[in-house]
């Protein structure tokens, strides 16, 4: 033992300040001490003197700079710059656009989660909370989603007027130029309201306040553009399309075949510099009624007719839709949700060189400024879009399976069902403050890159899995389409938002992880750039600052997923009241298994890891489920931490928490290199895979939640438009459920004696008419019983239609002559 003592000493010493992520010199000066001790508690001084050689061995080449550059760092540069590949400019640009918030805590594997409780709570102006009272609210009224979607195939003209006249599409436009100038807590909040009732009239109003003319031109454009477009673009007197995906550029957008060649030609009968533009675009929102295309394409100045430059770049230009040649306005259908939708093509369209977005000095820049605008709206339609459906859903159909019966019991009562309402319930609650945190990360000035994308995954994938959950708990009244179903359309167009602004598979496994592990990594970027500087100087100044702390960082993590897991994260100091610091522990474990495995991951793989999805999905995983609970846990503290939202949080938090490890064990298990997998393991699970799915008494309490009024409930159902109406079936099933509830002892009285006794009517006026003579039930309650009756039949009530009303009837008129034309 006295021999191996001083060696103990310094593995402790080393082990505890990694754990505390204390500077070198300390652990140096740490272990001597407690070495010095050692030898005078009796160690061997042989062992003594080696362990203290073997501290000054790693201390002093690290600490004296005159020896760390030429003998550490000086090779490691060397060897970096022949292993890391060089940037693409895609990725350079992908990576110089973004900016990095509390993420990037996160990469450090020791978040500080006081820094994000710290941050404002999220609050709305008065003149933005009036306009959700007022015109959002009245919008929500006069939607009448089922003759949008089916009679229609289009907002009515009315519906339309309204929204240009109330500047729905000047949400992002400052007000200087006619617009609402909102915050993009304000506009999250418009957008999740109107989701809430109908996806068509939110990707309506989405669209033009998200990547698109009035956002590039806001941000990019000539005076003279501001000043013309967006007073126009404010008021709907323009109604704007962007368009840069066609049949050859999808996910792949930089690969646009679409063209510019610069030259002369006649543009409002004056001879000036332009561009004859090429193009075939498809899937554009908003452009069958726009009027204001904005088109991304390759410019190319074949002549020199601008510079020097033959091929200038993706470029972006402003098409006004009465352009010659612009073929615009036939529609595609995208799955029975009918928003404007469709094609635009155009050959050799002359436009002058004015209309570029941001005039000539713009030419070339067009994917920085796609890639600039593209975090801001990505962090806020489609997240906030799948978050008003999920807490509208949540609720009505929650009051649903309270209302509907089966088998003598609401339908919500049995386990089966109360599994998928948990579900839906703990997911609703989640991707509500995701939304709500990205929104709130553009208002503090971020250009939240990477949580943007962590949104736009996590919000639209929860979203669908809600949907379908929905589906399943309400039967065949979500499936029967008609004026009285609330939930077949939001899933039917789930697939859309899966789909546009970076599909998921590739959001996933590409984005979320490959850009987070290098932009919000506290070192790798630094590095990279060290490494690739034509400087070599000024490269290896630049690296011996970021190197060792990046070694440094990686140990700490190593000791602190190792020490974390084996505790079960409970000896720690961290944020949080009693009852959530048990959850900020926990992820102060996966924020250290997360740091570690990308170090690992970009160290053993380098630049192969972008082609290595699954691990970078995983990685991903483990990434946006952190920030997620980072969201989930300020809202709760934000709003004063109340007992009633417990349930919400703890399933919520569970689920991530069983995610997050099921994504560790998933990486490790399909580690590329095998033997780091095998490796790492007892590191990162020195006690094994523990985090277990929400267990069945936290779901049951969960869905009870669901199916009664309680604050937690309607705290989660706030900022959705729930007010019953003839065209909002949602919200007069959610009314009904307080009466339902009250006649719930009445019913199960009177359905007891309707068993027990010798009744002779069969019908249920009778019966209750034979109830209240026979005295089982009050005049009063024979009432209850009447409106409980009306209640459920409006809830359960599905539609049916005369065969003509199903049919399209423009595509039977040109079909006349076949015996079925429509009648309508
Ligand atoms: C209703 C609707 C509205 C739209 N609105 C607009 C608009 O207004 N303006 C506009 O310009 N575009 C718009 N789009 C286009 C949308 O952004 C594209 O559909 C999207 O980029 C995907 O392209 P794609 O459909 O061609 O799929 P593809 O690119 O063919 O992708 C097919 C599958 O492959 C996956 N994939 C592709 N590459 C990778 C990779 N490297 N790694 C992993 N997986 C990968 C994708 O995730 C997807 O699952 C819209 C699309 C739809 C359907």
């Amino acid at each position: 033992m006295s021999f191996a003592l001083p060696f103990l000493v310094i593995f402790a010493a080393g082990a505890f300040a990694a754990y505390h992520r204390l500077r070198l010199a300390v652990w140096a000066a740490l272990a001597i001490t407690l070495l010095v001790a050692a030898w005078l508690l009796g160690a061997s001084p042989v062992a003594s003197a080696i362990a203290a050689a073997l501290v000054a061995l790693v201390a002093v080449p690290l600490l004296v700079p005159a020896l760390r550059k030429p003998l550490l760092t000086a090779p490691a540069l060397g060897f970096l710059r022949k292993a890391l590949p060089p940037l693409s400019q895609t990725e350079k640009i992908a990576l110089e656009t973004g900016s990095v918030g509390f993420e990037g805590d996160l990469f450090s594997g020791k978040p500080d989660w006081n820094k994000l409780l710290a941050y404002p709570k999220p609050q709305l102006s008065a003149e933005e909370q009036a306009f959700l009272d007022g015109p959002v609210e009245e919008l929500c009224k006069r939607i009448n989603d089922w003759e949008i979607t089916h009679v229609h195939a289009d907002l009515p003209p009315e519906l339309w007027d309204f929204i240009k006249q109330n500047k729905f599409f000047g949400m992002i436009i400052p007000k200087q130029y006619g617009g609402l100038g909102f915050s993009a807590l304000a506009h999250h909040k418009v957008i999740q309201k109107i989701a809430s009732i109908s996806s068509v009239v939110s990707a309506t109003v989405g669209v033009p306040n998200s990547l698109g003319p009035g956002e590039l031109i806001n941000h990019y454009g000539t005076q003279q553009q501001k000043d013309y477009y967006l007073p126009r673009l404010a008021i709907g007197q323009e109604v704007p399309c962007f368009g840069l995906t066609g049949p050859f550029a999808g996910s792949d957008a930089t690969s646009i075949p679409d063209f510019g060649i610069v030259c002369k030609g006649e543009w409002n009968g004056a001879n000036v510099l332009g561009l004859r533009l090429t193009f075939d675009k498809r899937y554009i929102t908003l452009a069958p009624v726009s009027t204001l295309i904005g088109l991304a394409f390759r410019m190319y100045d074949p002549e020199g007719l601008i510079g020097d430059t033959r091929d200038i770049g993706i470029t972006l230009a402003l098409l006004p839709r009465d352009t010659e040649g612009v073929d615009v306005g036939r529609r595609h259908f995208p799955l029975n949700s009918p928003f404007q939708n469709g094609p635009v093509r155009g050959k050799e369209v002359f436009i002058p060189l004015s209309q570029l977005i941001g005039g000539v000095d713009m030419a070339g820049k067009g994917w920085n400024m796609l890639n600039e605008c593209l975090a801001v709206g990505r962090s806020i339609t489609l997240p906030s879009t799948a978050s008003g459906g999920a807490k509208a859903g949540a609720v009505v159909t929650g009051a649903y399976a309270r209302i509907r019966k089966q088998f003598g019991l609401p339908v919500g009562r049995f386990e089966g069902v109360e599994e998928a309402l948990a579900r839906i319930g703990g997911k609703a609650y989640a991707i509500s403050a995701l939304s709500q945190a990205t929104a709130a990360a553009v208002d503090r000035g971020d250009v939240p890159s990477v949580p943007s994308a962590i949104a736009k995954y996590h919000c639209t994938n929860a979203g669908r899995d809600i949907a379908k959950d929905i589906m399943d708990v309400i039967g065949g009244k979500g499936i029967i389409l008609g004026p009285r179903n609330f939930a077949g359309r939001s899933w039917q167009a789930a697939p859309i938002a899966i789909t546009v602004e970076g599909a998921n598979i590739m959001t996933r496994s590409l984005l979320i992880f490959g850009q987070g592990s290098i932009l919000c990594h506290p070192y790798i970027l630094k590095e990279m750039r060290a490494a690739q500087d034509p400087d070599a100087k000024a490269g290896l100044e630049a690296l011996d600052g970021a190197l060792y702390a990046h070694v440094g960082g990686a140990i700490s993590n190593a000791v602190r997923s190792f020490w974390l897991g084996l505790t079960g994260s409970r000896l720690q100091a961290t944020a949080g009241d009693a009852y959530t610091k048990k959850f900020f522990r926990k992820l102060n474990r996966y924020a250290a298994n997360l740091a570690l495995l990308t170090d690992v991951s970009l160290g053993a793989l380098g630049g192969r890891l972008k082609f290595k999805e699954s691990l970078s999905g995983r990685l991903g995983d483990v990434l946006s489920h952190l920030y997620m609970m980072g969201a989930v846990l300020k809202r709760h503290h934000d709003e004063g931490c109340p007992e009633a939202d417990k349930p919400l949080l703890a399933w919520a938090f569970h689920n991530s928490a069983y995610e997050i490890e099921l994504a560790l064990s998933q990486a490790l298990r399909n580690f590329p290199i095998k033997p780091l997998g095998w490796l790492l393991w007892p590191v990162v699970f020195p006690l094994g895979r523990r985090a277990v799915a929400p267990g069945d008494r936290l779901s049951h309490r969960v869905a009870m939640l669901l199916m009664a009024p309680n604050e937690a409930r309607e705290r989660l159902a706030s900022g959705v438009f729930l007010t019953p109406g003839e065209h909002n079936p949602g919200g007069r099933i959610n009314s009904y459920l307080a009466k339902a509830i009250l006649a719930e002892p009445v019913e199960r009285k009177f359905l007891k004696a309707l068993k027990t006794r010798d009744i002779e009517a069969l019908d249920f006026a009778s019966q209750l008419d034979e109830g209240v003579r026979e005295g089982w039930i009050t005049a009063e309650e024979r009432k209850q019983l009447e409106e409980l009756h009306a209640i459920t039949l409006d809830t359960i009530t599905v539609d049916d239609f005369d065969a003509h009303e199903l049919r399209a009837a423009s595509y039977y008129d040109n079909r006349a002559d076949d015996g079925r034309r429509a009648v309508a």
